[in-house]
């Protein structure tokens, strides 16, 4: 693809902030044999090896020392020539060698500019990278094999698959518009609709894995409702299980909103604590409810938690009256080891019911069960994509075109259009889309002898 960007030399500390054993500083740019020089008294590193080496400033003073890789482009991840230093992880030490790459010449690299060069240079396509940074930001051990297979290819794999069929398709129509008296013959006689058949299928295939790695990837909204005491946060580490809970802080929202993310069998569940929810006059606060009720909003489920010997008290049915009207929800009875009641699965109010005990887990799998159902997750995580939002509109717009490709087949022209805007639709998602492709194929494949 080869884009063109200024080829300046960019650095950053690629460990994350704080103090660590080890701290690393990577660097990118063009012709970095003199900068590794530079920073390391004269000594000239050997490709790919590690050298160990003192980090020097302009006064040639040492200001740290540890290991020093060079990776010479364009046999590295950015394609480019990439230095790496692993220092001391001091964030003050960090900070004194990164104003030496600044003085040596090197900017500060914006947030992903060493993966999007990778990009640029061809060393990965747009799924390939998009999936580095969901393999950093992968909530669970599912979300991170599933980023991986991404990053190794397997996503971006399945769609040049679909992409070459396309092609051949294409190819087919587009040579029939030469010969118009011919051309439905001609297709018929291919089994071009045939074909169409089988890539559509194949789409639906694809487009189910990607589907099931969006909910792997964004996990469900869940709203929590319940009055204090009632087993809330039991509930919920019964049913993050061995799974680590990870509290996060959403920039922005923290303060107002009591967000909690648990994972579900590698599904993140993200929850919207109602507890805030009350009447009030302070302004604060009110701020605070109001953006709870935005979220609550958004969310793809509520959770109705209560006593199992009490059951929906008045104060519950007041939050539930609020809750909108279209939001599903599961009823939870807590506690039956104390009202003696029968774990297991019901109905109630049209809503679907789980009686269980949060202390002694007994019936939390029903409810784990019943959850991802609601969320349609099959939970399988093999051959599931961790899809983003931008590949499953992409994917959709592309089936979008080939229905409409199977309803006109007959007006060839109709036909040959909506199989291109097909192909362009599935090439956004590896970036690698050229116009130039398909006559790149069409004259090397074929020869029509004109
Ligand atoms: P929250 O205020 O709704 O978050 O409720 P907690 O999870 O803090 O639970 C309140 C109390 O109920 C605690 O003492 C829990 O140990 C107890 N509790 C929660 N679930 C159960 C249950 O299934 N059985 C019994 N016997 N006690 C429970």
């Amino acid at each position: 693809m080869n884009l063109a960007y200024t080829p300046t030399t960019i650095c950053a500390v690629a460990t994350a902030p704080g103090r660590g054993g080890v701290g690393v500083i990577r660097i990118s740019g063009q012709g970095l044999l003199p900068f590794a020089q530079a920073i390391s008294a004269g000594k000239t590193p050997k490709p790919r090896y590690a050298m160990y080496s003192d980090f020097v400033g302009a006064d040639g003073q040492a200001i740290d020392n540890g290991l020093l890789l060079y990776f010479p482009g364009p046999a590295s991840f950015t394609g480019e020539d990439v230095i790496e230093l692993q220092g001391h992880g001091g964030p003050v030490v960090l900070k004194m060698l990164l104003q030496r790459c600044l003085q040596l010449g090197a900017r500060l690299a914006e947030p992903g500019e060493f993966t999007k060069r990778a990009f640029l240079n061809d060393k990965l396509d747009l799924a390939q990278a998009e999936s580095v940074a969901d393999l950093i930001d992968a909530a669970s051990e599912s979300a991170a094999r599933s980023a991986l297979k991404s990053l190794k290819g397997a996503f971006s794999s399945e769609i040049h698959t679909l992409v070459e069929q396309l092609i051949t398709l294409r190819m087919l129509v587009e040579a029939t518009l030469d010969f118009p008296e011919e051309d439905i013959d001609f297709l018929e006689k291919a089994d071009a609709v045939g074909k169409l058949h089988t890539l559509r299928a194949q789409l639906q295939t694809v487009q189910a894995s990607a589907r099931q790695g969006a909910l792997l990837r964004e996990g469900m909204h869940v709203v929590l409702v319940g009055e204090p005491n009632v087993g809330k946060s039991s509930l919920m580490n019964a049913l993050a299980g061995d799974d680590i809970a990870i509290v996060t802080d959403i920039a922005g929202t923290t303060r107002d909103t009591v967000r909690e993310e648990i994972v579900i069998d590698g599904v993140p569940v993200h929850i919207i604590d109602t507890a805030g929810l009350r009447d009030t006059d302070d302004v604060v606060e009110k701020i605070g409810i109001a953006r709870t009720w935005q979220a609550v909003e958004r969310a793809d489920l509520a959770l109705v938690l209560a006593d199992s010997r009490d059951g929906i008290r008045p104060p519950l049915q007041a939050i539930l009256d609020r809750l909108p009207p279209a939001l599903p929800r599961v009823h939870v009875f807590n506690k039956v080891d104390l009202s003696g009641e029968e774990v297991g699965r019901s109905e109630q109010d049209g809503h679907p019911l789980v009686r269980l005990s949060a202390r002694s887990h007994a019936g939390v799998d029903v409810l784990k069960a019943l959850l991802l159902e609601m969320i349609g997750y099959h939970g399988d995580s093999e051959g599931v994509f961790l899809a983003r939002e931008r590949h499953l509109d992409a994917i959709a717009r592309a089936e979008q075109h080939l229905s409409l490709a199977a309803q006109d087949w007959q007006q060839v022209e109709i036909f040959a259009e909506e199989l291109r805007m097909a192909q362009n639709a599935l090439s956004e998602i590896t970036g690698r889309f050229t116009p130039d492709d398909l006559l790149g194929v069409i004259f090397s494949r074929f020869c029509i002898g004109k």
